[in-house]
């Protein structure tokens, strides 16, 4: 069994980024630039934050975080976003989910520069996505799509189960894995027999929240299990694939920590990379 080490491939990516950044300052006489938006005290938020500005500085990404109170006036939030997209130092906007209740999530998606969306959320992004188009890609699932690239060059023709249809993971994931021939079938909580649908899959997305939900007996020999979960249990944080039987069987695994998280924040800094090239095309 392969264990997809994501700490190691992150790592990989991040110093690709370093030097493509170096590259763009001496074409460009700039840097990417990335800015995030705290509202509000969420300490999960305050962490990722936190980590989002420290690998943004470390690969040479102009990073800045602007914090407001969970009070913020929502018409003070849009003003800001409408100032940087119009700012040419802000090549990524990124407004950390989630809002308090009071603020429109839907209008501050809509607000950022579809151009600047480095989360790939905005519905301009989520529809050239779908159609096959150039677009933003929501983190996550880019960090995954590239992990399973490292064990599988060819996608085309397999079959790809994805667990959850979130629009931050299992949709957009669907998506690209289309785009790469695969045959997808996408479930979720109304799905009325997961176990014989994962059985099928070469290929298995799971992006549920539910700690260790995939057990051994539910994946065919050799297949690929990518494990988006992250669950706060009593025995520490883990996937939503069972880790131990599912690695007797599998024929490649993520590890959950180590796997697609660290992923997420090194797609991050690619979207913003990605970003301003394409708004310097
Ligand atoms: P979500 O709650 O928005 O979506 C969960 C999906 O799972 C839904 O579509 C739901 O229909 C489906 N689901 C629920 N119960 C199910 C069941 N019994 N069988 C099949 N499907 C079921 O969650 P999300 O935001 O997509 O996150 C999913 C998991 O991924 C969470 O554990 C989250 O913490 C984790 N996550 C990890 C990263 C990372 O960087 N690794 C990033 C984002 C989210």
């Amino acid at each position: 069994m392969i264990l997809i080490d994501g700490k190691k491939i992150a790592l990989e990516l991040r110093e690709e980024l370093k030097r493509k950044i170096v590259e763009l300052k001496s074409k460009y006489n700039a840097i990417p630039g990335l800015t995030v938006i705290l509202v509000g005290e969420d300490p999960p938020s305050k962490i990722y934050v936190k980590n989002k500005e420290k690998f943004a500085k470390e690969v040479g990404i102009n990073s800045e975080v602007i914090r407001y109170p969970a009070n913020l006036e929502e018409k003070v939030l849009l003003d800001k976003i409408k100032e940087l997209n119009n700012n040419e130092k802000v090549s990524g906007i990124l407004v950390q989910l989630p809002l308090p209740k009071h603020i429109d999530k839907r209008k501050v998606i809509e607000t950022i520069d579809y151009k600047k969306d480095v989360d790939g959320f905005h519905p301009t992004n989520v529809g050239n996505l779908s159609s096959g188009y150039d677009s933003s890609i929501p983190c996550t699932p880019l960090g995954c799509s590239l992990l399973l690239k490292k064990v599988e060059k060819n996608l085309s023709g397999k079959h790809a189960v994805v667990i959850g249809r979130s629009n931050l993971n299992g949709k957009p994931m669907t998506q690209m894995l289309l785009k790469e021939n695969c045959t997808v079938t996408i479930t979720h909580s109304k799905t009325e027999d997961l176990k014989t649908e994962c059985l099928r899959a070469d290929i298995i997305i799971a992006a549920v929240g539910i700690p260790e939900l995939v057990k051994g007996d539910w994946v065919k020999k050799g297949a690929v299990v990518i494990d988006v979960g992250i669950n706060k249990t009593e025995k520490g944080v883990v996937g939503d694939v069972a880790f131990e039987e599912v690695s007797k069987v599998a024929g490649a695994l993520t590890p959950v920590p180590g796997g697609v998280g660290p992923m997420t924040i090194a797609c991050l800094l690619k979207n913003t990379v990605d970003c301003f090239k394409k708004l310097r095309k």
